[in-house]
């Protein structure tokens, strides 16, 4: 059947098409949709999971390609550093099923902490990537990349980026998803035992092994030369291809982009490579061959033009390599088609078209900043806790999630976010250096799970002051939604035990532990004054769903008793109160009726 889908949903049914039997993530923009795809089509022979972390994802995965079956994990870009060190070590034990990583980086970034490169980890790992350009190419080169991890006994890379996860394509594909046979484990403790011998060994044999996939990858079919519209494969001659003296090199969704700037200019040879590393040297050779000067569009780092400098160095080649390193192209950020239009008619000395629209005479939009939705109970999280500690010296140390926002004034309650579980962590850092402060930790329910539990632990452990405040809004909210340890279901579409938050303080050794609905203001201030009183780590579960998914409980309404002080504003910063000529209003399209503002009017106005 064909469908038009999203990148990530023809990554997912490339995984399904090549009979895929364990899939294991962690979600992340922009790598989400890939496990939510999935679980569309469930069938036997088939385990689905989000793992708590990016980390168990890639040993659940791991031990499924021992026995034999394919694997694929699925995360974004940060969530590699999580997994990075079973990915280390797994790189020197090698698979026998094929097993694929899906790694999501995210050029701008648009939703993330950094502008890290996937293919550095496959570098770094010495275990293959493919960098697919469109998703089409997604599709069938997820196929190709369980093959390549097969044939090699090596975990491979996949390395999309946002506009190929959130772009849309036609995909052809067989809905009778076979799951592929495999035999189970082996026992062979010589194999998969990773003893330093073993990592002596396996690493001699992995570095000759990565120049025979170099090799394989020369003759590769989604590296290719194109002239205008027309696709030579990686085994074209050198003559048939040797047309103008210069060249352009792109890789990934660049490449998209450059081909249709270039489609029109038959006489400019545009070099596609898809498979960084091992670098297939001998097709880039055969494609610089007559060349003069190259220009390299790829995105985020100078992967491909620094593996092209060796070459050219290595071979004597008597060309130029134009780029991120020479200041042609930008390091940062995404490359568009207007951006990469300008630096080719520059390059090339040819009329390219300015795709954008002309909005000079549009009204320009108003400023959006990202805020807490209307209603959203983390609000009230914040504001309880700024309440209840006003005056004193305080550190707020926020986390990966939604809650990230409430660093937005007028809360400004986020002092520090660094990565997934550090807030809490942080907070001790911050108390041992300054026992006068009150060190509050923000964590999300989700993240709690994900990599917050350790840090209590070592809290607990090394007698730090602080307290910690768990958001729970019952779901993992800012990626989609999607569920986690503590909402009793999982991706196989079962109903599940849920793992308690508060038994898991309780077990850690937390003698103070407070579960209040942040929407009751009192209650909430109150709980955390109560716990700032006490020594040691307390925590308080602000617990509330999440209102993108929970039922709104009406809306509220401001009276004639107002006396137009602003203080609802001044102090929530709800999207839902605002100012009509001077008045102070709820739009009621966007209240939810959660009832906080009412809490705060000096004048009961709001009801
Ligand atoms: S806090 Fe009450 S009185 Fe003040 S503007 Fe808001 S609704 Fe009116
Ligand atoms: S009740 Fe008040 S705080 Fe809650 S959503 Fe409506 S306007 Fe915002």
């Amino acid at each position: 059947m064909k469908e038009y889908v999203m990148g990530n949903g023809a990554i997912a049914l490339g995984a399904l098409s090549a009979g895929v039997n364990l899939v294991a993530g962690y979600p992340g923009t922009p790598s989400s949709e890939i496990i939510e795809t999935i679980s569309k089509y469930p069938h036997e022979g088939l385990h689905l999971e989000w793992s708590i972390n990016e980390k168990a994802a890639m040993e659940v995965a791991a031990a499924a390609a021992y026995s034999g079956a394919r694997s694929l994990v699925t995360m974004k870009q940060v969530g590699l550093n999580v997994a990075s060190d079973p990915l280390m070590s797994l790189a020197y034990v090698g698979v026998k099923g094929g097993m694929v990583i899906v790694s999501a980086d995210d050029p701008g970034p648009i939703s993330s902490q950094t502008e890290q490169d996937t293919r550095r980890f496959a570098d770094f790992a010495r275990i293959p990537v493919f960098d697919p350009s469109t998703p089409e190419e997604a599709f069938s080169m997820i196929q190709d990349a369980f093959v390549y991890s097969e044939k090699y006994h090596t975990p491979v890379l996949f390395r999309p980026t946002t506009r190929v996860d959130h772009a849309y394509g036609a995909i052809e594909y067989d809905s009778d998803f076979r799951p592929h046979e495999y035999e189970g484990f082996v026992k062979d403790s010589s194999k998969w035992v990773i003893f330093p011998r073993l990592s002596y060994n396996n690493h001699g044999m992995i570095e000759k092994r990565n120049i025979t996939i170099g090799e394989d990858f020369s003759v590769n079919r989604y590296n290719s030369i194109s002239l205008g519209k027309k696709v030579y494969g990686a085994d074209i001659l050198k003559s048939e291809t040797a047309a103008g003296r210069k060249a352009v090199v792109a890789t990934g969704v660049s490449h998209s982009y450059t081909k249709e700037i270039l489609k029109d200019h038959p006489d400019v040879r545009l070099i596609k490579i898809s498979t960084p590393y091992p670098f297939p040297k001998d097709f880039a050779l055969r494609a610089l061959t007559d060349i003069d000067e190259v220009m390299v569009f790829e995105e985020l780092s100078p992967y491909v033009e620094e593996q092209l400098l060796k070459l050219a160095g290595e071979n004597h080649l008597p060309v130029k390599i134009l780029g991120k390193l020479t200041g042609h192209v930008p390091h940062n950020g995404e490359l568009g088609t207007n951006l990469i239009a300008g630096i080719l008619k520059e390059y090339l000395g040819i009329e390219t078209k300015d795709t954008r629209i002309d909005t000079s005479d549009a009204p320009s939009l108003p400023v959006r900043p990202p805020v807490l939705c209307a209603g959203c109970p983390h609000r009230a999280s914040f504001y309880a806790v700024k309440l209840a500690m006003k005056g004193k010296k305080t550190v707020y140390c926020g986390d990966i999630g939604c809650y990230t926002l409430g660093n937005a004034k007028p809360l400004d309650m986020c002092d520090t976010c660094l990565c997934m579980g550090a807030g809490i962590t942080m907070a001790q850092g911050f108390y041992h250096t300054d026992k006068d402060t009150h060190c509050f930790a923000f964590v999300g329910d989700s993240t709690f799970f994900a990599s917050g539990m350790t840090g209590v632990v070592n809290a607990v452990y090394n007698e730090a002051n602080i307290t910690l405040c768990v958001l729970d809004n019952s779901t993992t909210a800012m990626t989609g939604h999607q569920p986690h340890p503590g909402t009793g279901r999982n991706m196989m579409g079962n109903v599940v035990d849920k793992i308690s938050i508060v038994k898991i303080l309780e077990g850690i050794g937390l003698k103070k532990i407070i579960t209040v609905d942040p929407l009751d203001l009192e209650a909430a201030v109150g709980a955390v004054r109560e716990c700032d009183e006490e020594t040691g780590v307390k925590a308080i579960i602000f617990k509330s769903p999440c209102i993108a998914i929970s039922k709104p409980a009406g809306k509220c309404e401001i009276s004639n008793k107002c006396i137009n002080c602003k203080k609802c504003i001044r102090e929530l910063g709800c999207p839902a109160l605002i100012t009509v000529d001077g008045n102070t209003v709820i739009d009621q399209a966007l209240c939810t009726g959660c009832g906080l503002c009412s809490q705060v009017c000096p004048v009961n106005a709001i009801s």
